[in-house]
């Protein structure tokens, strides 16, 4: 039996005509039998997404304000979905009465309460879409997470689904065989028994969880956009659209500008190799773009051009370092001692640069570096610079393929962009250019013209 499961994020929920749209997307292909839902998003006169205001919900209980507002709204929302679809207000209140159960449990432990309550916009919107798609006539089962077994870490707001997971979830593809599984995206169930969420978005995760747990053929995600393009729309104009790519290019693009997908819901599905597409649900005769393991054939040397702005760099230099036993690691611990990731670390042969996101930073961890380094490494010069845009040329044909970085250079050189920092690791994956933060879109343009 062909099985697919299908994720439908917070737009393809957002309204009665959209609910109805998926069950017309389901019904065009039979393998469509492991359904993900988000809570619905932002939709036609409803500005703000359900999980925002199951946030709002909740922080006003914390501060104990009163939260008749979101939570009514939150109800509001719901109705004006499934109530013209013939879901009765019995039906409806049975199910929404769990939010004031939810908001009136017990908030001693801030995080637990806060997943308690935001994990009700998925978990309601699937209890509820099982029960339309029933009397639609598709025989549909809502699945409870605990009981289903995707246990996760009791971190709350940023849980990890636990190894054993998708061996519980295996029993899944049983419920599948006999009728549709509707099963809430983003959260779990700790250990304890706690529910916990994801990150935000995380019901990508949940989708590629089960796709790796039921083996199923394909995992489609389903948004408002066509895929992924070979540059960022808001960068070039009219960019292609990506038909094909492999996960590590996937990754290589998200890391700087392309977030279409949750960055953690590609590891489950690459361990078993199962493919994903990205389908936007207002364009169904748009195939998307498929994520694979292997490069298929046909597909183009270089898929894409991604970048992305707020990255700065360190720069030391020391006479002889590269003679300095211990220098790198020294130089290194000092981030890590101070809870900061690094991106890139290129260097000459004495001297040496880090490249972090900016965005971690406040002007005392700048010093506190900069002391650090003169502690530790007695450089002979130290800079310091902000507003770093990294630009970067993906694509798995770049391996051993010769004259991209002349090409890639020599584009950049036309348009005028000056290059302060050149990376390219020996996988040969992305080539990736440090650059002015304002000639960011001048150099996506030139690479793109030159390359598509
Ligand atoms: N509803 C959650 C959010 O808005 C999770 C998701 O949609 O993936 O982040």
């Amino acid at each position: 039996m062909r099985l697919v499961v299908s994720k439908f994020g917070g737009s393809s929920v957002a309204s009665s005509e959209k609910i109805k749209h998926i069950v017309e997307i389901m019904r065009l292909d039979a393998g469509r039998r492991c359904i993900v839902l988000s809570a619905p998003g932002k939709g036609p006169g409803a500005g703000v997404k359900v999980t925002d205001l199951l946030i709002e919900a909740v922080n006003r209980a914390l501060n104990r304000q009163g939260y008749a507002e979101p939570l009514a709204a939150v109800r509001e929302r719901f109705s004006a979905i499934y109530g013209p679809l013939g879901l009765g207000a019995g039906a409806l209140g049975e199910v929404l009465d769990d939010l004031d159960a939810r908001l009136n449990s017990s908030a001693n432990h801030p995080g637990k309460f806060r997943d308690l309550v935001v994990a009700a916009g998925e978990d309601i919107n699937s209890r509820l879409f099982a029960a339309y798609l029933n009397t639609v006539g598709v025989k549909a089962k809502y699945v409870n997470p605990k009981e289903a077994g995707l246990t996760v870490t009791p971190i709350f707001g940023d849980a990890q689904p636990l190894p054993e997971a998708a061996a519980n979830l295996a029993a899944l593809k049983g419920v599948c065989a006999d009728a549709v599984a509707v099963f809430p995206g983003f959260f779990g169930y700790t250990a304890d028994g706690e529910t916990a969420t994801f990150s935000r978005g995380g019901s990508d995760l949940t989708g590629a969880i089960l796709a790796e747990a039921v083996d199923a053929d394909e995992y489609e995600n389903w948004t408002d956009v066509d895929g992924i393009f070979s540059a960022h729309p808001l960068m070039v104009d009219s960019p292609k659209l990506i038909s094909a790519l492999t996960y590590k290019e996937m990754r290589e693009l998200s890391y700087i500008g392309f977030n279409v997908l949750h960055e953690e819901a590609v590891r489950p599905v690459m361990r078993k190799k199962i493919p994903i597409r990205l389908r936007n649900a207002n364009n169904i005769e748009n195939k998307g773009t498929l994520i694979v393991s292997e490069r298929l054939p046909g597909e183009r040397d270089i898929v894409g051009i991604a970048s992305g702005g707020g990255y700065c760099s360190f720069t030391l230099q020391k006479f002889l370092m590269n003679r300095e036993k211990g220098f790198g690691r020294r130089l290194l611990s000092i981030f890590e001692e101070m809870n900061l990731s690094y991106e890139h670390c290129p260097s000459g042969v004495d001297n040496i640069s880090v490249i972090l996101d900016q965005g971690q930073l406040k002007p005392e961890t700048v010093n506190s570096v900069i002391r650090a380094f003169d502690e530790k490494l007695a450089p002979d010069e130290l800079k310091t610079e902000f507003g770093i845009a990294m630009v970067s040329v993906v694509g798995e044909g770049l391996t051993h393929k010769i004259g991209v970085l002349a090409t890639a250079a020599g584009a950049l050189s036309k348009a005028g962009v000056n290059i302060k920092m050149v990376n390219q690791g020996s996988s040969e994956i992305s080539m990736i250019f440090g650059i002015d933060a304002a000639d960011e879109k001048k150099a996506v343009n030139a690479l793109y013209n030159e390359f598509f």
